[in-house]
């Protein structure tokens, strides 16, 4: 019975929804506003009171009661005396005597009994006595309380992703805190006797190690926590006694190298054995070699992600970054394609899902593949910003052809 059989490949739909499948959004508890950025509100807000919070002047001028100035004109203008000043954060006079006027600042509360704000513009801008030439109309630069949100509005529904605008609006209603499911914690670690930590010296024979950083700033960009571990060398016992060391930060663990056919695949060798996590091909190119379960007491969850770089990365958008955005509450899980144009005739191989590193020229909608398609070509990957997705069934497509395309740097980020 030849073990060395290679499994069916599975497709990357089932692939993505056995891991949608296995992972949950994280709990919710209330966090600071800026934490909060890029992730969705857990709970609906509501407004604990109006905004604006008061009347107040919309313009500096003079706070005056409309009936004092009705009849001004430039050739007969009105005199009033002005009897204080009312800043923004400095508002002392909170009545308006009849038969006469205030300064008042932007944004400071209209004193009672005025119902309307003369801007500088038609005043003398006199400090003791004013003179006003013209007659504003009722309520003239005076913002009302409540015209923008009504106390015990619903502000922000749950699931809304909070971004730079409705922060500003949580604050300003006074909150400091606002509910939100924690940021997973992502464990990376790099797996290979051959790498070396950047900055290190290389010998003929070892490599920088790219993918902990390129994996660590992807799930960072996708909003999560991000702990580089670096290297493990192919030994079972090193990875498995990094793996137990790291678990307890773990949310959840991704890991690179060490699951393809090769006589060190350490993560395959060292995770087998505990038959809690699925190995096996998945029908895509780059990224065939994949695996996906969990480990330790608290079941987290892992996925073993191929070595080479392209892969490694294709491999987080496609399946990491989905999990992580549900963990987060975030949807959709993933992004969004676009239809573009070929530059160039392309070849792909039958029954594999093809994902070709490709500049996207969003103007005049079309895309043009760089590099080739090896999956060592980090060069090519890093020039790239879009993916052209060739399907299954499809081996060769001309120019023009229209074709789906994953800008990789689209709007999808739970930055922080
Ligand atoms: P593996 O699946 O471990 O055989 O790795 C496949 C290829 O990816 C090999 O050429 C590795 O040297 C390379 N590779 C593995 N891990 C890394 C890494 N962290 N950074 C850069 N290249 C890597
Ligand atoms: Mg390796």
């Amino acid at each position: 019975m030849g073990d060395q059989a290679a499994p069916a490949p599975i497709t990357v739909e089932q692939h993505l929804e056995r891991i949608l499948a296995a992972v949950e959004p994280l709990p919710a508890a209330a966090q600071p506003l800026m934490d909060a950025l890029g992730l969705a509100a857990a709970e609906p807000v509501t407004a604990p009171h109006s905004l604006p919070a008061f009347d107040n002047s919309a313009m500096d001028g003079y706070a005056v009661r409309l009936a004092d100035v009705v009849t001004a004109t430039l050739e007969s203008p009105v005199h009033l005396p002005v009897v204080g000043a009312i800043g923004a954060g400095a508002a002392d006079l909170r009545v308006l005597p009849e038969g006469t006027a205030a300064k008042i600042m932007t944004g400071a509360p209209v004193p009672e009994g005025c119902d309307a704000v003369v801007p500088y513009e038609w005043t003398d801008r006199g400090a003791e006595h004013v003179r006003i030439d013209r007659a504003p109309e009722l309520h003239q630069h005076v913002r009302a309380a409540g015209e923008d949100v009504t106390e015990g509005d619903l502000v922000i529904e749950a699931g809304t992703v909070l971004g730079p605008r409705q922060l500003g609006l949580l604050a300003s209603l006074g909150h400091a805190r606002v509910a939100v499911r924690h940021r997973p914690r992502v464990v990376v670690l790099s797996t290979g006797s051959e790498l070396r930590e950047p900055g290190q010296p290389l010998g003929h024979d070892s490599i920088h190690d790219g993918n902990s950083y390129l994996l660590a700033a992807a799930a960072r960009r996708a909003g999560a926590v991000a702990y580089r571990v670096g290297i493990v060398p192919d030994q079972p016992e090193a990875f498995l006694a990094a793996l137990e060391e790291q678990l307890v930060r773990a949310d959840v663990v991704v890991t690179s190298g060490g699951v393809s056919m090769g006589d060190y695949d350490v993560v395959k060798a060292a995770l087998r054995p505990l038959g809690t996590v699925w190995f096996g091909p998945v029908a895509m190119q780059p990224g065939k070699p994949q695996g996906f379960g969990h480990v330790g007491e608290d079941r987290v969850p892992i996925f073993t992600l191929p070595g080479n770089p392209v892969s490694a990365y294709l491999s987080f958008e496609l399946f990491v970054l989905p999990a992580l955005r549900k963990m987060m509450g975030l949807t959709p899980w993933s992004r969004p394609a676009v239809s573009a144009r070929l530059t160039h005739a392309i070849t792909s191989p039958p029954g594999r899902r093809q994902l070709l590193r490709a500049h996207l020229d969003p103007a005049d909608g079309t895309v043009s593949p760089v590099g080739g398609p090896g999956s060592h070509l980090v060069g090519g990957l890093a020039d790239a910003d879009a993916l052209v997705v060739v399907p299954e069934d499809v081996t060769a497509l001309e120019a023009g052809a229209v074709v789906s395309v994953l800008p990789m740097d689209s709007g999808l980020e739970g930055g922080h």
